[in-house]
């Protein structure tokens, strides 16, 4: 969603969010979130959200999957599913990213808007950027990983080691 800019919002802020999000789903004290078993659980207890499967060829080569914020509804490629299944950190940060996008604009309604063209986007009001850092947040707490190394971050948060080292290096 590149044409799009949508209301500023910090690392610590979304932090929080994912915080808050742990919470109500319980899991507040797991360093490795189910992930696959969400998209279950949010279906039945979040309204609006949906989700399916689709075949590879279904979604255009280099999307692994996409969230429609106008209806909520999140398409995700079968490969994908299955990495995540198969706990492949990647595809389960793929799965964490689109929940972002479904959490960030359609459960609490950040405000976007089209951005004008030739506008610059700043990384606080990119929703990709967004969803982006929800998914790590959530994915990989800082207050339970705040000890650990990226190798050790990576292994009990089922994440890859480029994502842990990401939050390694984003967790001040
Ligand atoms: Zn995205």
């Amino acid at each position: 969603m590149p044409k799009y800019i949508v209301e500023s919002k910090s690392r610590a802020e979304l932090r929080l969010l994912a915080e808050v999000f742990r919470m109500l789903l319980n899991l507040t004290d797991e360093l490795r979130v189910p992930i696959v078993e969400l998209l279950d659980v949010l279906s039945i207890h979040l309204k609006g959200f949906s989700y399916e499967i689709v075949p590879d060829e279904a979604l255009p080569e280099g999307i692994h999957a996409e969230t429609d914020i106008r209806t909520g509804h999140i398409t995700i490629k079968e490969s994908v599913y299955e990495g995540a299944c198969n706990g492949l950190g990647r595809d389960r940060m793929t799965i964490a990213h689109e929940i972002g996008h479904f959490i960030t604009l359609c459960f609490c309604g950040f405000k976007l808007q089209r951005g004008f063209k030739g506008s610059k986007l700043k990384t606080f009001n990119d929703p990709e950027w967004q969803a982006k850092c929800f998914a790590g947040e959530f994915m990989i707490s800082r207050r339970l990983t705040a000890n650990m190394t990226p190798i050790e971050i990576s292994r009990a948060c089922g994440v890859s080691y480029s994502a842990a080292y990401y939050q390694y290096k984003h967790r001040n």
